[in-house]
């Protein structure tokens, strides 16, 4: 029988947002004024430290966190408008951004005192970063299938085995790895534990995996024999599974998931102003309309999230449709620049420059976060469909 039980409330956003969005606005003008960043082709996909750190000083990393953790103790909705004046303005945000959506996160709700205390101011003050290890070289969208093994030893775990696709590990500090520890015992995901990791520990080798753009942002990772105190268990033994429900809700709603391209919508807007051609106009109009709905269902779900409920299915459609969407950018903009009026544009105008890397970079979309299928498989299910 089927469920359709769907809610996209309306988001209420707090008093004094406004005031806020303008405030994360001025503050990125003043950073680029600055030099401290500088509007380019990747947009959010640039590491910038010394960017981050200035992001931690103003408040508005692990913003809805306690403050006894470094956190700033504001409200979801605020969170997300800083989130996504950061990416609509190009915020080199990438290497804080794993830690801030979903791993900080994931230790706030299954970590001990201790690791709270120690690694959330870490990932607040934006010093730390923090990759995630879940997929394996045979096991992406099946995590059931992980191979990589945590056996107990004396005082804490040995792990062996392989992770692939694991963006930032290269500079990253941390990462959160999803390891079997049990037999499943013929239910799919039993027997998974999640473990936080010190990327400096001994065992570890960190290769590259490049892009199609050819830049280096994701890896492979070793596990050789790596010892891991208890101390760095994150929630129970054998209940990953239950902890990724939450977890994945966080990650696929957060509007960096969907707005990645949006400074190309933004570059293009600029390159439109100059003309009067009705199908340019007719195109954009189309995808600035996809943005308000989707801008608002994406809300929807923080704001559900900031309630403490966990619209997993809500969060999944908002990935699916927004990632859809995200590609559609990138194309359209070729095709306006390409076929419309504007045809040859200077190779060194900032739009070509920006579209070469995207039109490269786009097809990853739809595959990381989970793949546009198992989203779909997930809704299906959620609404008892399958
Ligand atoms: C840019 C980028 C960054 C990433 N960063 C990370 C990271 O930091 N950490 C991390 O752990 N992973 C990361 N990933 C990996 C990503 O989550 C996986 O690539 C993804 O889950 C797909 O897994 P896979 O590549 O093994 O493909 P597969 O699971 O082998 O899927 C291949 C194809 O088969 C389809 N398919 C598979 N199973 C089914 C099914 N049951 N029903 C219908 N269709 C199905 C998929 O939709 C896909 O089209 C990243 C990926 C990208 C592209």
């Amino acid at each position: 029988m089927s469920n359709l039980d769907l809610r996209f409330e309306p988001a209420q956003m707090p008093a004094g947002t406004e005031a806020l969005r303008a405030e994360v606005r001025a503050f990125l003008a003043d950073m680029r004024a600055r030099g401290i960043y500088q509007l380019g082709p990747a947009g959010w996909a640039e590491v910038n430290r010394p960017f981050c750190i200035e992001l931690g000083k103003r408040g508005w990393l692990g913003m809805t966190w306690p403050k006894k953790y470094g956190g700033h103790e504001r409200s979801a909705m605020e969170r997300y408008v800083v989130t996504e004046e950061l990416l609509a303005n190009g915020a080199p945000i990438r290497a804080l951004q794993a830690a801030d959506r979903q791993n900080g996160p994931l230790i706030l709700h299954y970590g001990t005192e201790w690791q709270k205390q120690t690694f959330l101011p870490q990932f607040a003050s934006g010093e730390a970063s923090c990759a995630i290890g879940l997929s394996e070289p045979d096991s992406g969208s099946d995590l059931a299938g992980i191979r990589t093994r945590a056996v107990r030893v004396e005082g804490g775990w040995k792990v062996n085995g392989r992770k692939v696709w694991t963006s930032s590990a290269h500079y990253s500090q941390y990462m959160t790895l999803l390891a079997r520890t049990g037999e499943n015992g013929g239910e799919r995901h039993a027997g998974m534990t999640r473990f936080l990791i010190d990327l400096s520990w001994p065992g570890i080798i960190i290769r590259p995996i490049y892009h199609m753009t050819g830049e280096y942002d994701f890896n492979e990772v070793i596990y050789d024999d790596v010892f891991v105190p208890d101390s760095m268990l994150i929630g129970e033994v054998d209940q990953a599974w239950k902890q990724l429900t939450m977890e994945l809700a966080h990650e696929r709603s957060s509007p960096d998931r969907w707005t990645a391209q949006l400074h190309v919508l933004a570059n293009l807007l600029d390159e439109l102003d100059e003309g009067d051609d009705r199908l340019a106009m007719q195109s954009v109009g189309r995808l600035v309309s996809h943005l308000w709905t989707l801008r608002n269902m994406s809300a929807s779900v923080a704001g559900m999230l900031g309630r403490g409920l966990s619209p997993s299915i809500e969060a999944s459609i908002v990935k699916d449709l927004g990632t859809h969407y995200e590609q559609d950018i990138p194309h359209v903009a070729r095709l306006l620049v390409d076929e419309g009026e504007r045809a040859a544009l200077p190779e060194d105008n900032d739009l070509t420059r920006i579209l070469k890397y995207n039109l490269l970079f786009a097809p990853a979309l739809t595959i990381r976060g989970g793949t546009r299928e198992m989203l779909r498989n997930n809704i299906a299910r959620g609404l008892g469909l399958r």
